[in-house]
């Protein structure tokens, strides 16, 4: 059985419209999609009307947050999409990503990128601006020659656009998930790039807030990594989730779809959704 729980609409930073990447779900064979865009769920509420063709679509999210000074991302699954707690969190979290494009903006003027906001906001439309509506449009000006150099250099953790945004603690933001009925992930873990005791540190944190499972899988992971977020699973007692992270067909990325069978018996979140 292939599932994804964890891929973008152009509601945030991915390239595929709702439709389309559910249109994606049907060809790839997927029993369940979840749309979890960031920090909206407007990816969702536009992929809700479509024919199912046999994919169950899960009510989904990615909010940003922070713990021990880092951006930390909580996917929830199955959220109640008129939950007061979670609109309520939506539009703040919306009112911060305005907030940081400008000042992400006025640090790429600084570097001599000219028309920064407006450039990111065109590539957005409607989205709230995230890193990637920047980085796409540095690269079509020609002020970088790839996504990823300008992450390395202008956009990423530590450089002049890693603007220092006062995301709502982990635990108000998983609390905010469980307000709204749904089950609280931690997304890639180790992504944050954390010491293993510090990962363990995040992992209590997260499970002492009420968080239920960790991704064993986002988007193109080696065996090895897969092995230790298992144990890590096992030895904090979460559950696990499995997705792509798609934003868009990219070479180096993972298309649509994980197996549920990669799990072996650690119990799975679609367990719970499904
Ligand atoms: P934001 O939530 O606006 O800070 O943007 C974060 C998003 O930027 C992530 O969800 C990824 O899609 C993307 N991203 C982060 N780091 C990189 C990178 N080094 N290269 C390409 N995309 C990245
Ligand atoms: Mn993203
Ligand atoms: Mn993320
Ligand atoms: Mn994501």
């Amino acid at each position: 059985m292939l599932i994804d729980f964890h891929t973008h609409t152009t509601a945030s930073d991915g390239a595929l419209s709702p439709s389309e990447l559910f249109s994606r779900a049907v060809d790839r064979g997927l029993t369940a999609l979840a749309v979890t865009d960031h920090d909206t769920l407007a990816g969702w509420q536009a992929a809700q009307s479509l024919q199912s063709h046999g994919v169950a679509l899960v009510c989904g999210v990615e909010l940003s947050c922070l713990w021990g000074g880092a951006t930390i991302h909580v996917v929830g699954l199955n959220v109640n999409a008129k939950s007061e707690e979670l609109l309520e969190a939506l539009d703040h979290l919306q009112q911060l990503r305005r907030d940081r494009a400008e000042k992400i903006a006025a640090k790429l003027e600084r570097l001599g990128a000219v028309g920064a906001l407006a450039g990111a906001q065109a590539l957005a439309g409607d989205a709230a601006i995230c890193r990637p509506h920047f980085a796409h449009w540095l690269v079509s000006e020609g002020y970088m020659p790839t996504v990823s150099r300008a992450f390395d250099k202008w956009l990423g953790n530590g450089k002049p656009g890693d603007i220092k945004t006062p995301w709502p603690a982990l635990a108000d933001t998983v609390a905010v998930i469980v307000a709204a009925g749904g089950v609280p992930i931690l997304a890639h873990p180790l992504k944050y790039r954390f010491t293993r005791t510090k990962l363990r540190a995040l992992c209590d944190a997260f499970s002492v807030a009420g968080g239920l499972a960790v991704e064993i899988v986002n988007g193109r992971q080696s065996d090895a990594e897969i092995t230790q977020l298992k144990r890590l699973a096992v030895d904090k007692n979460l559950s696990v989730s499995l997705g792509s992270d798609f934003h868009r067909e990219w070479t180096y990325g993972a298309d649509l779809g994980v197996d549920v069978a990669i799990a072996g018996d650690i119990s799975g979140v679609w367990e719970m959704i499904l």
